[in-house]
């Protein structure tokens, strides 16, 4: 299988670094900058680093850095315990729909919610999610930026996603959107590594899979949100889940996406960039 696999080597125009890598420490023109020093061609940066009164700024910086935006992070959570809670999530997540086609982003990623603060009902509150995505396909038609469905671990069931496996987010794309307009998904290695039906889900989902985020899980990891590893530090076989990726047909980027508050937050970002395009080449 791995004989399928793309060379990354002298492949960064394929390669994408997730801001999340460099712990939202420096303005976004200077982060945008370095990512290109480090000779990377794609930039996915998050919401608190972007004026989205003036998106325009943000736009600007990363494009004379000579990037190109890929995605931009991520949704408010569209759980809700009132009607009125979930309607501001999806106005919300309009305006960012749009901050991202001012970026250049083609894809928003969706990072749905968990449970609402009040509810325990995890069927209910799913159907909230549900029916806030749908509310936002007329502003994906219009903005033309896609919604990439990510499912988390299920770690996060209660306090972040109640979007737990690549199959549930086939069955979501295939339930709101049969024919393939507005809704993608967004394949972390971090949360779907585990899953005992991660080749058949892939091959499922194939069509709609529109983004491969990379780094690693820790095998004795201090907590699952802020102690991603390095691409190469854990347990994730990310060349043999590349190549079943590749093998069902994706062409897309590898985006470096590493939460690491206590380490690689705290290493000199240029450093981080270099060993991410080193494990690139040498471990996914
Ligand atoms: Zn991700």
């Amino acid at each position: 299988m791995i004989e399928k696999l793309r060379d990354l080597s002298q492949r960064f125009d394929l390669c994408c670094i997730n801001t999340g890598t460099l712990g939202y420490r420096e303005p976004i023109a200077i982060t945008a900058n370095r990512i290109a020093e480090a000779g990377f061609k794609w930039i996915t940066p998050w919401r608190q680093e972007v004026d989205e009164r003036n998106p325009q700024l943000a736009a600007d910086a990363i494009r004379s850095a000579g990037l190109k935006v890929s995605s931009y992070c991520r949704t408010t959570y569209f759980g809700g315990n009132t009607t009125t809670e979930r309607k501001t999530a999806i106005a919300d997540n309009t305006l960012a729909l749009e901050v991202a086609a001012t970026l250049g982003a083609s894809s928003f990623v969706a990072v749905v919610g968990g449970l609402a603060s009040e509810s325990t009902d995890v069927e209910a509150d799913r159907q909230h999610i549900r029916d806030g995505l749908s509310a936002l396909m007329p502003v994906i038609r219009s903005t033309g930026v896609r919604i990439a469905l990510e499912p988390l671990h299920p770690f996060y069931a209660a306090n972040r996603s109640l979007l737990n496996t690549i199959d549930q987010a086939m069955d979501w794309c295939l339930e709101l959107d049969p024919k393939g307009e507005c809704f993608d998904i967004a394949v972390d290695a971090y949360h779907v590594w585990w899953d005992p039906n991660l080749s058949q889900s892939i091959q499922r989902a194939s069509s709609r899979i529109n983004a491969f985020h990379v780094c690693d899980w820790l095998r004795n990891t201090q907590e699952p949100l802020l102690d991603r590893g390095m691409m190469g530090d854990g347990v994730i076989q990310l060349q043999k889940m590349r190549s079943i990726l590749e093998s069902c047909g994706y062409q897309g980027l590898v985006e470096v996406e590493i939460f690491s508050r206590d380490n690689w937050w705290k290493v000199d970002p240029s450093e981080v960039l270099r060993t991410c395009a080193d494990r690139l080449r040498s471990v996914c």
